[in-house]
């Protein structure tokens, strides 16, 4: 596998749900908008407010997984299960590019 290929993948990818996370962050902490005095307005608020809290918290879970799955190609053992020692697959990488098992492991 080409791995600086996919550790420019995995970059993008990074920087992408670093500047989601940057954006639902202000969104969440910084809105301009008072809070609403109609208390229907305020509860679709707050679940709004819990929404984005969870995607933000899932780009981050996703980043955490990218910065290791980085680390496993700087010290060459991407596309070794991290469980069995096994290969984990070219075209398990592909679909799942922060896969640290291989299929037999993760099920
Ligand atoms: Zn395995």
């Amino acid at each position: 596998m080409e791995s600086d290929k996919i550790k420019i993948n995995l970059l993008e990818r990074k920087a992408e749900l670093e500047s989601r996370v940057e954006r639902t962050h202000r969104h969440t902490f910084h809105r301009d908008e008072p809070v609403s005095a109609n208390f229907n307005e305020q509860v679709k608020q707050t679940e709004n407010d819990e929404l984005v809290r969870a995607l933000e918290a899932e780009a981050k879970e996703e980043i955490a997984q990218i910065n290791k799955a980085l680390h496993r190609i700087e010290v060459d053992v991407y596309e070794q299960c991290a469980h069995c020692g096994g290969e984990i697959g070219v075209q398990r990488l592909q679909a799942i590019p922060y896969a640290d098992s291989c299929i037999e492991c993760a099920e």
